[in-house]
């Protein structure tokens, strides 16, 4: 038997977390429960590429036991299981998918215990309530099986042991009970049960377990006696969400498929659950988040929805699902109308798929409209996490898409002091405006500033002020606004009468500043201020300095 010490890293999490006045230690079932869920997942996948493997849905559930007298509580698996390298390298290292973000999270902050909370750091979270943890496990495919052990922070050991089937049976050694901690309450079978309904509901595999029940023990008999007996129950509905109807579910639904799906570390800004009868039918459940996710603006964030052809995981992302636009939007989609067996190459060219997709975007965008005109605070947290998102699809797609996501845009507004949207601008608009105006700048005080606004504002015109970098670009690929076109304040000082005398001040300092200056001229659009800086041809001064940025 080999002991072998965790990576350094691991181990301090770990610490961390065990110690952390951490009261939601009823968590680890739920982590074990998924892990056991996702490795008979695995068997699943493997089953669509091995000929030789069968998908028999009876041979695939989690159970979970537990011992009152040794204070061991058993989840089990008929999944993938684990071979010896397996084991080292994920369980050797601390949750491992998790491992970054929860790193990142708590450099950042310093509230551990609840970034625990949010992360649920997967298998380790065993140690929330048990002193000593046993892995035992077979790969599908190997001959051999293996006994992983670990007491404590320290490290673990792994030796070869018996098992027959694949598959994996994780034993927790509960902890000794404290005046705070009564870990007894797991060992029952109620308590047990309510976790698994309240955290595994949906999970798509039965999780079973022994439940006593009572019988008459004689129908005869004058004074019925009763008798206890044990059965192996199913304790979750496994009925997926997305099939439920509406009027049957409660926020707390939502919200808990949110987190159970990973989805994000966030609560859900709100939701669209959608159920399409018609030339293809569809159902799906759609998030909009309410903070970015953590790897948002990394290369690695891959958009997409989990595509199930009648209650069967096909794909967990399908990017053909979603627009660039609502790359932010997380959920699943459910169709009868896909054939099983596609492979992944047909699926791409489904024109199912694309009907879907085009519904999909409508339903995000009047969902996004609803939520702008009913509640207002809302939409302006959901567009400062991704209003940019939007825009930036605007911009690349060359103003395509412009028609379809002009309505969703917000730019502060000189005006109202708050940011505001185009169709208010226009509602606003002077009898006899015929632009839209905008100016440029790193924030609403500088722009607030620039002399080049006064003129406009002196005659009660609304201005908005461009913060984003993006926004001025996304302006100029859309052009207009309902036919009124975007135009910069510094551009617009260029309509400033210019007289004969002035020419000559002019000249002598343009001579002056020589090549610093294209040119010199007189303006009316300077209200109180003196003098303004603007820029020749079509790119304002900030815009220019964005492009330089980027050349740079
Ligand atoms: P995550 O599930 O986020 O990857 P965990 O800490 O929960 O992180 O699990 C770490 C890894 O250990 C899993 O990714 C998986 O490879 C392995 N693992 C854990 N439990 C099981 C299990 N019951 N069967 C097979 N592999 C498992
Ligand atoms: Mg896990």
């Amino acid at each position: 038997m080999v002991k072998r010490k965790y990576k350094a890293e691991s181990k301090r999490l770990m610490e961390l977390m065990v110690n952390s006045i951490y009261t939601n230690k009823e968590i680890f079932l739920r982590e074990l429960i998924s892990n056991a869920s996702d490795a008979i997942d695995k068997m699943y996948y493997k089953s669509l590429s091995d000929e030789n493997l069968v998908f028999n849905k009876d041979d695939y559930y989690i159970e979970i036991s537990f011992d009152k007298e040794e204070r061991t509580i058993t989840v089990r698996d008929t999944g993938i299981g684990m071979s010896e390298e397996d084991l080292d390298e994920n369980l050797g290292t601390i949750a491992k998918s998790g491992t970054l973000e929860f790193k990142n999270e708590l450099a950042k902050e310093d509230k551990t215990a609840e970034i625990i909370g949010q992360f649920g750091v997967g298998f380790y979270s065993s140690f929330l309530v048990a002193k000593k943890v046993s892995v035992l496990t077979k790969k599908y495919g190997d001959d051999k099986a293996w006994l992983w052990e670990s007491e404590d922070v320290e490290g673990y050991s792994i030796e070869e042991a018996e098992k027959d089937s694949h598959g994996t049976e994780i034993t927790l050694y509960l902890k000794d009970n404290t005046e705070d901690d009564n870990f007894d309450d797991f060992l029952n079978e109620y308590r047990i049960e309510s976790l698994v309904k309240n955290y595994s509901n949906y999970i798509r595999y039965p999780i079973k377990m022994l439940m006593t029940k009572t019988k008459v023990k004689d129908e005869e008999a004058e004074t019925p006696e009763y008798e206890e007996y044990k059965e192996l129950e199913t304790l979750n509905s496994m009925i997926p969400i997305w099939k439920k109807n509406k009027s049957e579910l409660k926020d707390e639904d939502y919200i808990n498929f949110y987190h159970d799906q990973h989805y994000g570390f966030d609560n859900p800004l709100t939701w669209i659950h959608i159920n399409v009868e018609g030339a293809v039918s569809y159902r799906a459940i759609l998030y909009i988040p309410e903070a970015q996710p953590f790897d948002f603006r990394s290369k690695s964030y891959k958009k997409g929805l989990q595509l199930y052809s009648n209650g069967v995981l096909i794909m967990d992302k399908c990017e053909k699902l979603l627009p660039d636009s609502f790359s932010f939007v997380k959920g699943v989609v459910d169709s009868e109308d896909l054939s099983l067996n596609i492979s992944r190459e047909i699926l791409q060219e489904d024109r199912q798929l694309r009907v879907i997709a085009k519904n999909i975007e409508n339903k995000i965008i009047s969902e996004l409209k609803k939520m702008l005109k009913n509640d207002r605070e809302k939409y302006e947290k959901f567009y400062e996490s991704f209003g940019q998102t939007i825009k930036i699809a605007v911009y690349e797609s060359y103003g395509m898409e412009k028609d379809k996501l002009q309505d969703l845009f917000l730019f502060y507004s000189s005006k109202e002091k708050k940011p505001i949207t185009l169709e208010e601008y226009f509602k606003n608009m002077k009898e006899d405006q015929d632009k839209i105006y905008y100016a440029t700048g790193s924030s609403i005080e500088v722009i607030d500033k620039l002399p080049q606004g006064s003129g406009l504002k002196s005659k009660d015109i609304e201005i908005l002020y461009l913060t984003d970098p993006i926004d001025e670009f996304v302006l100029k690929v859309m052009g207009s606004y309902k036919e009124k076109e975007f135009s910069s304040i510094s551009q617009e000082l260029e309509s400033g009468k210019e007289e004969e005398t002035k020419d000559e001040l002019f000249e002598k300092m343009k001579t002056i500043l020589g090549d610093e200056v294209v040119e010199v001229k007189a303006s009316e659009n300077l209200g109180d201020n003196p003098v303004a800086l603007l820029s020749r041809g079509d790119l304002s001064i900030e815009m220019e300095k964005v492009l330089q940025y980027q050349e740079n």
